[in-house]
């Protein structure tokens, strides 16, 4: 049973190490960037309505992430653990994601902090935008992105270090080598890849 968070500013590669990992640990990576990503193409009621702050670089409204979230860790898919990317973000959604695992008896157990120098991830996000076009990866929102993250995200890397779950780990390098120094960190934490286990 793993339950881990990758937090990290936008561009330090959360999702692309969430992928790898997931399939590493054999649990689901869950992004609510690629939620509300689906939900804004396929044009749902939830993809209207998180569209506008989206584009802007804003946080979508706790309450709809909330809920959302909320659902998913309830899919059965997430009982032998998970893996959070983009969520939390706010000191409100820790309060909600805590309440939700409390009642199910359960906690984090590693917070990942993926390390990045913004002027580095500015850098990122310009080739993403060139190669992707992600509608939230022009110059200016990305700025905005960046600061959002600084006001309303950054916090919460202090409030789970306070709680000894916290593990840092430099972001910048090849994609390989970051997924290592991960893996070296979980091993650390007792965390082992799957069909890895200690005897
Ligand atoms: P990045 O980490 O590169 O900023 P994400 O894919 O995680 O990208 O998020 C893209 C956008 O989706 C955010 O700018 C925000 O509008 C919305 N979003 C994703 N996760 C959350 C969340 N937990 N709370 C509020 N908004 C979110």
């Amino acid at each position: 049973m793993t339950r881990l968070l990758l937090i990290g500013p936008p561009g330090a590669g959360k999702g692309t190490q969430a992928a790898r990992l997931a399939e590493n640990y054999s649990i689901p990576a869950i992004s609510t960037g690629d939620i509300f990503r689906f939900n804004v193409k396929n044009e749902t009621e939830l993809g209207s309505k998180a569209k506008a702050y989206m584009d802007a670089g804003d946080n979508v409204p706790d309450s709809l992430t909330n809920a959302l979230i909320r659902d998913r860790l309830a899919e059965s898919d997430c009982d032998a653990g998970f893996l959070l990317d983009g969520y939390p973000r706010t000191t409100d959604q820790v309060r909600e994601l805590d309440e939700f695992l409390a009642g199910h008896g359960t906690a984090l157990d590693v917070v990942v902090e993926l390390v990045a120098d913004p002027d580095v991830v500015v850098e990122r996000l310009r080739k993403r935008a060139s190669e992707q076009g992600r509608s939230d990866d022009g110059e200016s929102v990305v700025r905005h992105r960046l600061e959002v993250y600084r006001d309303q995200t950054e916090p919460l890397i202090d409030v789970y270090d306070g709680r000894g779950v916290l593990v840092k780990v430099d972001a910048i390098g090849e994609i390989d080598v970051v997924t290592e120094r991960i893996t070296a960190a979980l091993a650390v934490r007792g965390i082992e890849l799957a069909g890895h286990a200690s005897h």
